[in-house]
């Protein structure tokens, strides 16, 4: 890894360097919320000033630019007697993310993992994240991240570079040719000692900011000891089954797919939409059958998959602690919260 360090100045000149040939991506505040704090999210921007630097996390994760909620496969039409098939991976021209905390870098890593890295990979997603220039930004921890008990505070790849303040300058690390090139068009130092000093310092202070914590040890374990839990029907009781925490989540990835046929029969169409496993109908089979017609097991499910099944197939967790699911849920069901009560913790 290559380290630099640029005046906050350069930062704007980066940025127009960018934006001048590419999609650029990033945190921008959209409106305001009840209690007048502002609400964002990542859109595409054209100007320097409407980036929101100091963001806190956006409502809805940046997936929507790599997994859709709703997205074409292939379109078919009846040419002759012949059908032929049109695939299109619904990629324009590159993306610059500008801007995207650790979190959400490691919610990618993850996605990753499943849909690249599998035996099914997916090219509709390889195709949108080959095609992804990521510039990661450091954040202060809010009073519902929990990201340092998931190990996602800190994101080690997955970026080309990633951005944090130090005081008077930005500390920046570098992982890939092409971030290295376009640094090329600002004015940058090598750091000396009192950088990576101040650096370190700036780590530090941060790690104190964390307010909210899982504790991870034996998850897996206590998991399966508690399948039986009572717990479970008591989460299950206050679950809405609305699905809104998949939809917020960067890292839930479950999907169905719909085909339908033109009302001429000469055309028809294969559109991929995002699901939620708490949605009633989600474990429904053909015939009728539903295995999970019970909110609270559909809802312990969700939690089996990000804490166990994950867990065991690829060593860590499919949550990233962003807390966006919690802070969405209109029944107030937190992640902290519930694992804790797995564990016989709650107050
Ligand atoms: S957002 Fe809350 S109420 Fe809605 S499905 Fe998720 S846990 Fe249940
Ligand atoms: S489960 Fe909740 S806290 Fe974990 S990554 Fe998804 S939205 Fe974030």
């Amino acid at each position: 890894m290559i380290f630099r360090v640029f005046d906050k100045d350069e930062l704007k000149k980066l940025f127009n360097v960018m934006v001048s040939a590419n999609k650029v991506i990033g945190p921008v505040e959209i409106g305001r919320d009840r209690d007048n704090k502002p609400i964002y999210a990542f859109n595409e921007v054209k100007s320097f000033d409407s980036v929101r630097l100091d963001y806190t996390t956006t409502k809805l994760p940046a997936k929507r630019y790599f997994l859709p909620f709703k997205e074409n496969l292939a379109t078919f039409s009846l040419d002759a007697d012949d059908w032929q098939k049109k695939v299109d991976y619904n990629i324009d021209r590159p993306f610059i993310f500008f801007g995207l905390h650790a979190c959400d870098i490691n919610a990618l890593n993850k996605l990753d993992k499943v849909l690249l890295g599998s035996i099914y990979p997916m090219p509709y997603y390889a195709a949108k994240r080959e095609n992804m220039f990521i510039i990661g930004l450091d954040c202060t921890p809010q009073p519902y991240c929990f990201c340092r008990s998931m190990g996602a505070d800190t994101a080690l790849h997955g970026f080309d570079m990633f951005i944090t303040d130090v005081g008077d300058l930005y500390f920046v690390e570098i992982l890939s040719d092409t971030a290295f090139n376009f640094l090329k068009n600002i004015k940058t130092a090598e750091p000396v000692e009192d950088d990576h000093i101040q650096y370190m310092k700036v780590v530090s202070e941060k790690n104190k900011k964390f307010t909210t914590h899982v504790d991870t040890t034996d998850l897996t374990k206590i998991l399966d000891m508690e399948f039986q839990s009572d717990v479970w029907k008591q989460w299950g009781e206050q679950c809405l089954a609305c699905g809104t925490c998949s939809k917020v989540c960067p890292t839930c990835y479950c999907y169905g797919v719909e085909e339908t046929i033109d009302i001429n029969l000469h055309g028809a169409k294969k559109t991929k939409f995002l699901y939620s496993c708490n949605l009633i109908d989600f474990a429904e089979v053909a015939g009728g059958h539903n295995f999970r017609p019970e909110r609270h097991s559909r809802l312990k499910y969700r939690y089996y998959h990000k804490h166990r099944g994950f867990v065991e197939a690829y060593e860590e967790s499919l949550c990233v602690g962003c807390g966006r699911c919690g802070e969405a849920c209109l029944a107030g069901i937190t992640v902290p919260e519930v694992i804790a009560s797995v564990r016989g913790e709650a107050g």
